[in-house]
């Protein structure tokens, strides 16, 4: 691929170039949200400052401008996950877009939408299938719609070495599965999970596939169609976009059988007081006011990433994560979450720029302080994978993470100012 040069990127990046405390800022946050570069901040003045109207009604020269801009970023952020305007329904969020299809199949449970939504009712005894990797938002709104049903979830453990046993994913998914939904790449773990033979396997017991795409979608060339999932989510401010804005892509035949979650105004043809028909998707999916200029502002973040390259963005990315492996790996008492280090004959996998760590006796949350204090950024806790964070004996890491505007120099200050935490807090021999 075209080779990305980080420098030439950053210039975008204003915030890049303060300080915190008087030193640089070394941002290695960007898992828990990207930062936003000139062209998307500009957009979304942009449109508030020429364009604003609401959108889909009204007669004045405003409201079209604005529902030309707002359905023109529908096309492009579809397009950048490969798929069709009509096929991305604007949400807040991964969270909400999640919950969206959890109460839109529990609304088919109770008989509600077209004839055709049977398919997704779910009787007692049903299960749901997640992993054990999972972000409490793949979680709990499944553990919440199993509550209401009578449905059982289940779970496909993860190894050691942080790949998803498939093997054990064949024997959890079966006749009674009704839905298997799990995340493309881990926040913690950062590897790219087997997407196309879980797939087939759910295919094959006649489950419906959800993918959580939140981490993959800033980092890596993302085909959802491709995928062969039945939906997925992303969330726009981990994807240089701004806050309060996602994607929940949908198969067309699963989004036109599957009836809506929020009801109100903007998804409906007709409604009398008793009753009300809907709108096709993706319409019928968004109830009230759209988060528009954030949709705008979106498209500005994919047409950044796309003419930056994901093949670029995903190659930087692995040198970077590369290096910051290898040298947490030199680092005495360091532990890195689902490292291949731990399983001799493990496949090499693929993932994205971030790793997870333990410092053998020290918090998690002494390690980010000490890293504050010399300006660098890291994410510390259990990073909402608390289920995950058990498996490995632990309550919280430390977490870096990277993106298409990080250095090696600054994964190599991260190294530098770790190498000396535990010494720092007397937790050496
Ligand atoms: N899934 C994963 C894997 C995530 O990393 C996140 C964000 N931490 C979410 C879901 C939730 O996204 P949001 O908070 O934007 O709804």
């Amino acid at each position: 691929p075209r080779a990305l040069d980080p420098l030439a990127v950053r210039e975008d990046f204003p915030i890049l170039s303060r300080s915190v405390g008087g030193q640089p800022l070394v941002y290695l946050d960007s898992a828990a949200t990207s930062q936003k570069p000139r062209q998307v901040i500009d957009a979304e003045v942009s449109f508030l400052t020429r364009e604003n109207a609401a959108v889909h009604r009204g007669a004045h020269t405003l409201a079209a401008e604005a529902t030309e801009l707002f359905e023109d970023a529908r096309a492009t952020v579809a397009g950048f996950v490969g798929a069709q305007p009509e096929q991305l329904v604007w949400t807040s969020g991964a969270t909400a877009g999640l919950n969206l299809v959890a109460y839109a199949i529990g609304n088919a449970t109770l008989g509600r939408g077209a004839p055709a939504s049977a398919r997704f009712a779910l009787a007692p005894g049903d299960e749901i299938v997640v992993t054990e990797i999972e972000h409490h938002a793949n979680l709990i709104p499944w553990q919440e719609l199993a509550a209401r049903t009578g449905a059982v979830l289940r779970h496909i453990p993860v190894r050691e070495d942080g790949t998803i046993d498939l093997d054990a994913a064949a024997s959890v998914i079966s006749d009674r599965t009704r839905i298997v939904a799990f995340t493309h790449v881990s926040n913690v773990l950062g590897i790219v999970n087997p997407v196309v033979e879980l797939v087939a396997l759910a295919r094959s017991a006649g489950a419906i596939t959800l993918l959580d795409a939140c981490q993959s979608a800033p980092h890596l060339p993302l085909d959802l169609p491709g995928l062969g999932v039945d939906i997925a989510v992303f969330s726009g401010h981990k994807m240089l976009g701004p806050y309060g804005i996602g994607g929940l892509y949908g198969r067309r035949e699963v989004l036109e059988a599957l009836p809506p979650f929020l009801t109100g105004g903007s998804m409906i043809t007709t409604v009398s007081l008793d009753s009300a028909e809907y709108l096709p998707p993706p319409q019928r999916f968004e109830a009230g006011t759209q988060p528009v200029s954030q949709a705008i502002a979106l498209a500005a973040a994919v047409r950044y990433l796309d003419a930056v390259g994901m093949d670029a963005v995903h190659a930087h990315e692995r040198m970077l994560e590369r290096r910051l492996r290898e040298g947490l790996r030199q680092i005495e008492g360091v532990r890195v979450l689902g490292d291949p280090a731990t399983r001799s004959g493990a496949p090499t996998v693929d993932r994205v720029g971030l790793a997870a760590f333990d410092v053998a006796g020290v918090h998690a949350h002494d390690v980010g302080q000490l890293l504050d204090s010399r300006g660098i950024a890291v994410r510390v806790g259990h990073h909402c994978a608390a289920p995950l964070h058990r498996r490995f004996g632990l309550t919280a890491s430390v977490r870096a993470s990277t993106a298409l505007y990080t250095t090696n120099d600054e994964v190599d200050l991260f190294l530098d100012a770790l190498s000396g935490v535990r010494a720092f807090f007397g937790a050496t021999e």
